[in-house]
């Protein structure tokens, strides 16, 4: 047994990413919400580079410890498993909060847990972040807007939403949770800023969420039919992942407390970026017309003059390069899970 942990103290320890040394006063500990899923697991890598603390708080319903393991176990970061639904008691200076299903078929699975997520769950953050005196980020969505009649869309825009529509419970779930936000603000003190997020790409993103960009990729990778539903003459308007998470930090560091909307105003047809994804991925896919999504946005696309002014922050990822790093991302994961299978 002596022998067993001598070995122990003299084992090389785990390596990780370069991390910048920060002292005391500049250094602060920053919970993240839904740090375990795809934006917020980028937004991990960010902060914890920058030399920050980082407190992931994640259920794992749709995150994954993959997102986030390159930084298990170092000094810095802690990842906690915990349903956001319940209140949480802890020491931190900033939260992300992120903690919700973002996918149409995740939030539509357990519609009366994805209000609770984005009610009782953002009321534990505004309710943590009171007693702490820490700042809070929302991210909240373009789907505030929902089947918008102004384009592009304005902070401004008080939206066009089904309130009891199949996508309510994430519309109306994220509208509530601006309302806290600004009561919270007004009555309490908490300050918060609110992200109004647009459709997001990037490595780590799921490759069953059934969303356009998963979806198109994964079918144009498996040589099989591209699936547009129906017309292809809605659009939608795509940011790459780390334009969104250098958006969020610019947000939370300013002094701009209304809604700032994140996303790349560059606006496409559903049937044109499906002529995009099949000629990057190359192959024989068809592209072929599906029944229409009930309720579906028909044009979506960011103003970011508010990010622009306020933040000096504009998107600088161009559409095929965010694409082509996706792409190869989910070639490598089909190639991972294939793998898996044959073991
Ligand atoms: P995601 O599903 O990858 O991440 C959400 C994370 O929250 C997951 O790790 C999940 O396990 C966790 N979570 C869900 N419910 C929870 C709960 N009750 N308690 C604790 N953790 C919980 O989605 P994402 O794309 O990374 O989205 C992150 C945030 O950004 C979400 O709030 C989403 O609404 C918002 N957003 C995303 C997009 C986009 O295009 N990706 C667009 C607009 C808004
Ligand atoms: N809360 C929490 N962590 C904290 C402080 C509060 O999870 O550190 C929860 C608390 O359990 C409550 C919610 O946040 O359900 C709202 O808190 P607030 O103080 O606004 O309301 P109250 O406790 O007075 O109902
Ligand atoms: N869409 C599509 N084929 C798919 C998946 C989605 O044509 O396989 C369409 C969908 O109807 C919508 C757009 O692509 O008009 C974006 O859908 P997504 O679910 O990615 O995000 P949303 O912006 O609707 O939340």
């Amino acid at each position: 047994l002596e022998e067993q942990i001598r070995s122990l103290q003299s084992s090389t320890p785990r390596k990780y990413a370069k991390v910048k040394y920060l002292n005391y006063k500049n250094r602060k500990r920053i919970l993240i919400t839904g740090g375990a899923g795809f934006v917020g697991s980028h937004l991990v890598d960010n902060l914890m580079v920058q030399g920050h603390e980082v407190i992931v708080v994640d259920n794992f319903f749709t995150g994954r410890k993959r997102n986030v393991e390159h930084w298990l176990g170092h000094e810095n970061f802690e990842l906690i498993h915990h349903d956001i639904v319940n209140p949480l008691f802890i020491e931190i200076d900033e939260i992300y909060h992120l903690a919700s299903p973002a996918s149409p078929p995740h939030y539509m699975y357990n519609p009366v847990k994805t209000i609770k997520t984005n009610t009782m769950g953002t009321i534990n953050v505004l309710g943590l972040a009171k007693r702490v005196m820490a700042k809070v980020l929302i991210a909240s969505t373009s789907e505030v807007y929902g089947d918008p009649t102004v384009h592009p869309q304005p902070e401004t825009y008080w939206g066009h939403v089904n309130p009891i529509g199949p996508r309510a419970c994430y519309d109306e779930g994220k509208r509530v949770s601006e309302t806290l936000s600004y009561a919270y603000a007004k009555q309490e003190k908490v300050q918060v800023r609110v992200a109004r997020i647009f459709n997001t790409y990037g490595p780590r993103m799921h490759m069953n969420d059934g969303r356009v960009v998963s979806n198109f990729i994964l079918q144009a990778l498996r040589n099989e039919t591209i699936t547009v539903y129906g017309n292809g003459k809605q659009t939608r308007s795509f940011q790459y992942v780390s334009d969104l998470v250098d958006g969020m930090i610019a947000l939370m560091a300013s002094n701009y407390t209304q809604p700032v909307n994140l996303g790349n105003p560059v606006e496409q047809t559903i049937g044109e970026f499906a002529e995009i994804i099949k000629q990057l991925v190359g192959g024989p896919s068809v592209i072929k017309q599906s029944k229409a999504m009930e309720d579906d946005p028909q044009r979506r696309k960011p103003d970011i003059t508010r990010a622009r002014q306020f933040l000096h922050w504009e998107p600088k990822v161009p559409l095929e390069t965010g694409l082509q790093r996706t792409i190869s991302y989910f070639r490598n994961e089909l190639a991972r899970s294939d793998r898996f299978q044959e073991s």
